[in-house]
């Protein structure tokens, strides 16, 4: 006669939310309600310079004195040195000439340091999809306002390539200072 295996042996010693020991696909994954927003990735943000179209870095925003509505981005370029100032409307990254940009499916993808690069390669590279971005609760937080094409896993693939881009050039531009 055979062994019988019982089932009262299988031994339940995972806890909620532990990862498992596998993973169940070749992605890795992320959590999606952690409160990320722009400020979670520091006050540093990456320019075009306007004297020798290279690297500048914007680490002060004030306000102007004249008009209290008015906001100006301070920019410094370690390469040539230059102090310039930008407008720094609300949606400020429609305007300012952003180092980390580039196009993709006919629209911008782009990131203000290498803080917010990181968090979208990890982010895209998580294999996301629409269902479990619903499920976020946080409405300002980053991943909830991401663009739809940006998180649709059908461009998932190009997402990822235009990042690639956009961390060659951070690369470059790292290499370059140091
Ligand atoms: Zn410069």
């Amino acid at each position: 006669m055979g062994k019988k295996k019982s089932p009262a042996h299988k031994a339940r010693t995972r806890k909620a939310g532990a990862a498992p020991a596998k993973s169940s696909g070749p992605l890795p994954r992320m959590r999606v309600d952690d409160y990320v927003t722009f400020a979670s990735f520091g006050r540093e943000i990456l320019v075009e310079c306007p004297e020798c179209d290279d690297c500048a870095t914007i680490r002060q925003i004030d306000i102007l004195p004249t008009d209290r509505l008015q906001r100006i981005a301070k920019a410094s370029c370690l390469h040539c040195g230059k102090q310039s100032q930008f407008p720094y409307p609300y949606n400020a990254w429609k305007t300012l000439p952003l180092w980390l940009k580039t196009r993709c499916h006919g629209n911008s993808l782009w990131a203000s340091n290498e803080k917010h690069l990181a968090w979208l390669e990890e982010f895209i590279g998580a294999g996301l999809r629409e269902d479990k971005l619903a499920c976020a609760t946080t409405r300002n937080s980053l991943h909830a306002i991401l663009p739809r094409w940006m998180t649709a896993a059908k461009n998932r693939d190009d997402v990822a390539k235009a990042l690639r881009r956009l961390r060659a050039k951070f690369s470059q531009t790292a290499n370059r200072s140091s």
